[in-house]
């Protein structure tokens, strides 16, 4: 585990460092074993075979007119000497590749013995001979008193022998013979080489583990620089870190998530000043009507007192709204679901605007049909009806007329809230369900709604899963409208 916790703490350098070298360490080793340890014995193999297939194609060619030719191929091609004799030893072909080797000056009784060896092994006789067999080949082979050269000493070498007989009855045998160069010297080359090999090998991998790494570990620190400065609280920061695919899609997210705080904290920068604005006004207000009352007591009069209730309840209004609004963003409130009659609840409501009809001019239509029943929290989706119709009032134009129609489809019922207005500029559209987001900011008629009316209406009728949407023509008006599905209760006597 320590160790573990250790190689994390490595840096890309050294860990890089450590894999590189690992894997020139196993090339050199496959190097080492493929070149040094088993040369030898590759070497032979290659050899061996070559001398086997080489004997096998002569027997086979032996009846052939070109056979002088065909020998004489082979032997240059595979470097094998080739000598074919009858049984007496007598030579009828010789090729010779390498005047040094023992077996080319074999007298016709050495060969004579070589024929009656391979007949007895079952016509096939295969010899290696080392520089320590020598002597006992010497001992077999060399009748005729014939010591072998110094040269003779060093080669090792190796025979192959077929006896076959040719298609006129007459019974031959074919010899070849190979010498083994020796690989000590290539194996002695091969181990400076190697060691050669593996100092540039480590080397390189140092330089490259140092080059690949600066490149992926740059970027890296350079994103933790700007992160590090963007966790402080500078949001105008730009990540740039560039070089690879990741790193890049790294720095969009980063520069990603730099905008959208930057976005939080504006907003939470408004709230408090849209907040704090909204509850001076009314406390303001308040404390200003109060103090005149109390030092003016002809001020103490009915009307004075009614601006001091309204604007705290304005105040509460407010207070409510906010913490609706926060509790059913949390998730907090639950939907307290029931059927009712949806078209009666807007009558009441609309009812309530009366003394407001009378007293400002306002003209608020209904255009309901029959009535419509829905399963629906009815407290919450009156407060989205009051605020809509509220939205409706404030901003509608001269004419002071408000429409509320409900339409009704197979299992839905539509409920659109339309004003005469000014309307709602396009791009400003999609922002007005957000917190506190006012159309014009700078005119905002600030005794006038909250701006949370509609963040509430969103809350609500997503919690419900309703379709809810705006439609405005700047200069004509707008047309709030959300559906609901529509409950089918004939049993219900009203
Ligand atoms: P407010 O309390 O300011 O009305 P809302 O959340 O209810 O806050 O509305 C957000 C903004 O959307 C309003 O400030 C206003 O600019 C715009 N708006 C809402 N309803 C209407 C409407 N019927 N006509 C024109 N503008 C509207």
């Amino acid at each position: 585990m320590k160790l573990r916790q250790k190689l994390d703490h490595l840096s890309v350098k050294w860990k890089l460092f450590g894999w590189l070298s690992l894997f020139s360490a196993l090339l050199l080793l496959l190097l080492w074993l493929f070149q040094i340890v088993f040369l030898d014995s590759f070497y032979k193999g290659i050899k061996t075979q070559a001398l086997k297939s080489s004997g096998e194609l002569v027997v086979k060619n032996i009846d052939s007119e070109n056979l002088e030719e065909l020998i004489n191929q082979i032997a240059l091609q595979n470097n094998v000497s080739i000598r074919i004799t009858d049984v007496q030893g007598n030579e009828l072909l010789r090729e010779t590749v390498e005047p040094r080797d023992r077996f080319v000056g074999l007298s016709q009784w050495e060969m004579a013995d070589i024929y009656q060896r391979a007949l007895e092994n079952g016509g096939v006789l295969f010899e290696q001979f080392s520089k320590e067999s020598f002597h006992l080949s010497q001992e077999d082979y060399l009748f005729s008193g014939r010591f072998p050269s110094r040269t003779e000493f060093i080669m090792e070498s190796m025979i192959y022998v077929r006896t076959v007989e040719r298609s006129d009855g007459v019974p031959v045998m074919v010899m070849l013979h190979s010498v083994i160069s020796p690989v000590n010297s290539t194996v002695e080359t091969l181990r400076v080489q190697f060691i050669y090999i593996a100092l540039i090998m480590l080397c390189l991998s140092m330089a490259l583990a140092f080059f690949i790494s600066r490149k992926i570990s740059k970027p890296i620190v350079e994103i933790n620089d700007t992160a590090k400065v963007l966790a402080k609280g500078d949001y105008n920061v730009h990540f740039t870190g560039k070089g690879y695919l990741e790193i890049s899609e790294l720095n969009n997210t980063l520069n990603y998530a730099a905008v959208e705080l930057s976005k939080v904290e504006a907003l939470r920068q408004e709230l408090i000043a849209n907040i704090s604005h909204d509850l001076r006004t009314p406390l303001t207000m308040i404390t200003g009507y109060a103090e005149v009352m109390r030092d003016l007591p002809g001020e103490n009069t009915p009307e004075n007192v009614q601006i001091i209730i309204d604007e705290a309840k304005r105040l509460s209004a407010l207070v409510t709204d906010i913490l609706d609004l926060s509790q059913l963003q949390a998730g907090v409130r639950k939907l307290n679901l029931s059927v009712y009659n949806l078209t009666q609840d807007i009558r009441d409501i609309i009812a309530r605007y009366a003394k407001l009809m009378e007293q400002k001019g306002y003209h608020i239509t209904f255009i309901s049909g029959e009535n419509v029943y829905v399963r629906a929290d009815q407290v919450k989706i009156s407060q989205v009806i009051y605020n809509l119709i509220n939205n409706a009032i404030n901003y509608t134009g001269e004419d002071k007329r408000v429409t509320v129609c409900q339409s009704v489809s197979e299992n839905r019922v539509k409920i659109e809230i339309i004003d005469t207005g000014e309307g709602i500029p396009a791009e400003q559209l999609p922002y007005i369900w957000d917190r506190y987001y006012k159309v014009d900011k700078v005119h905002r008629r600030s005794a006038v709604g909250t701006g949370l009316g509609l963040s509430i209406v969103r809350a609500v009728l997503d919690m419900h899963h309703a379709v809810y949407s705006v439609v405005s023509t700047v200069g004509q008006g707008s047309i709030f409208s959300f559906e609901l599905e529509r409950v089918e209760v004939q049993e219900i006597i009203e």
